[in-house]
């Protein structure tokens, strides 16, 4: 899972299949077809102006990359989906650099994708690169989505009702959302879009009381953007404008995601959180992703009346490789009616520590927790014996901690561990109300599975003998 978990922005699936220039992120507005780079025949380019500065920025290590994945194992004839997934992993391996702990190396983010979003036929699963006839194998778009393909008209005809069943729309918004963030990168030179609740409450409404994302719209975070959705997060009329505000909330939520759960952690362990004026949360085996995202700590101020003082520390290995920073305080200053209210800066930090060490840190006897929190931290799927004392120290700190997964089988194999560790739940594993909507894929999963960001999740606090 880490692939997507990576540190920077990488190719959109929209580049990978074909549909935008891999440097400027655009498809030609004429109608014409991108070149393509000659090396790696998967590339594509609006011009030779942006094939050169994408060669010099990145592609000349991709496209050797490539050209290995290229000549690589090769399917002859149609595969089943276990077949297809073997091959994968075997791509995989042969392209993406992992580090010195078997993590898949941040800059490698591209080698990735380009391996899990290759465009393939639906139906038989084979790729331009495969053992095919290249005279005779074309792959053909669906006509709605235009991210899933064909190579032929058998496979059109036998694979397209399985493809619209289960895929078509959710891929069809994957692609409309990445343009949308492409937009928003252009406009702000931001690479994520938070919304946080516009303004502070004044007085306390508990997150539980919302069954849905639009009920905390509507009621809680009491925004505007409400009227866009229906409780199953659908555009709530069928015009284009607000299909297009379903789907920018939709990626919105990606950043909202964790600053909700982190909120109803609290609600469920900390019976006097109404009242409390000071917080400290600690997110742990946090990168890029989670610290892109800093504006979004702010709703905890808007959505609880009474806190003055938050402190958000950011810890783990990545911290670091991402800024280049070990240990520092930073203030970010909070909106001017929080100020008029009295609020400090929301402080936070970076340590790029692991957090069993972290625990013994002055920083962290100066800011102990009042809930951690590992957001997808997959700790049961890689580096599990790297994971172990990070574990056990949060058992014998005795603070609520909130684990969040992907998919559900994570969930199931880290309460497994947790279990044998004897460790305390102050909530089982259940799908978590404030997961993330926008579904994303890679290609080792079960076919048409998709994940999403905190899809799952639980809590532990110490363990049952202490
Ligand atoms: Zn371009
Ligand atoms: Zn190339
Ligand atoms: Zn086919
Ligand atoms: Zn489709
Ligand atoms: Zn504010």
């Amino acid at each position: 899972m880490s692939s997507i978990k990576g540190s920077r922005v990488g190719l959109p699936l929209l580049a990978v299949v074909g549909s935008v220039c891999w440097e400027c992120k655009e498809a030609k507005q004429d109608g014409t077809s991108l070149s393509r780079c000659k090396g790696c025949n998967r590339a594509v380019y609006c011009s030779s102006k942006c094939q050169k500065r994408n060669w010099a920025s990145e592609h000349s290590t991709l496209c050797k990359a490539l050209r290995r994945l290229n000549a690589g194992p090769k399917a002859s004839g149609k595969l089943t989906w276990d077949e297809f997934k073997t091959l994968q992993i075997l791509r995989y391996s042969m392209i993406v650099e992992l580090d010195e702990n078997g993590c898949q190396k941040p800059e490698a983010i591209n080698h990735a994708r380009a391996v899990h979003y290759q465009p393939k036929c639906e139906n038989c699963l084979r790729t331009p690169f495969d053992n095919v006839a290249s005279e005779t194998f074309r792959l053909t778009p669906c006509d709605d989505c235009k991210l899933a393909f064909f190579c032929s008209p058998n496979c059109r005809a036998e694979g397209l009702e399985q493809h619209q069943q289960k895929q078509c729309s959710s891929l069809e918004d994957a692609g409309a959302c990445e343009l949308i963030t492409m937009d928003h990168i252009k406009e702000t030179g931001e690479a994520m879009i938070q919304l946080p609740s516009e303004n502070p409450r004044h007085t306390y409404k508990p997150l539980h009381t919302a069954q849905s994302w639009k009920d905390y719209f509507k009621d809680v975070s009491n925004s505007l953007f409400a009227r866009y959705i229906t409780k199953e997060f659908s555009p709530a009329d069928d015009d284009n404008a607000c299909l297009q505000a379903c789907r920018f909330l939709k990626i919105a939520v990606d950043s909202s995601s964790l600053i909700l759960t982190i909120l109803a952690g609290l609600e469920s362990e900390i019976p006097s959180l109404a009242s409390r004026t000071k917080l400290t949360i600690h997110i742990i085996g946090a990168d890029d992703q989670e610290i892109r995202r800093a504006r979004m700590p702010e709703d905890l101020y808007h959505l609880l009346p009474k806190l003055q003082h938050l402190v958000v520390g950011y810890v783990g290995p990545d911290v670091g490789s991402a800024h280049g920073n070990t240990t520092k305080l930073l203030e970010f200053e909070c909106c001017p009616k929080c100020q008029s209210m009295g609020r400090s800066p929301r402080q936070a930090f970076l340590a790029d520590d692991l957090y069993h060490d972290f625990a013994e840190s002055d920083l962290f006897a100066k800011y102990p927790p009042d809930l951690i929190i590992a957001p997808n931290s997959g700790h049961a799927e890689s580096q599990v014996q790297r994971w172990q004392p990070t574990l056990q120290c949060i058992l014998e700190l005795g603070v609520p901690a909130v684990f969040t997964t992907y998919n559900r089988n994570e969930a199931v194999d880290e309460e497994q561990i947790f279990d044998t560790m004897g460790a305390h739940f102050s909530k089982r594993l259940a799908e978590n109300p404030w997961r993330g909507v926008l579904p994303k894929f890679d290609a080792f999963m079960e076919r048409y599975d998709v994940f999403y960001f905190n899809y799952y999740w639980y809590i532990v606090k110490g363990r049952t003998d202490i």
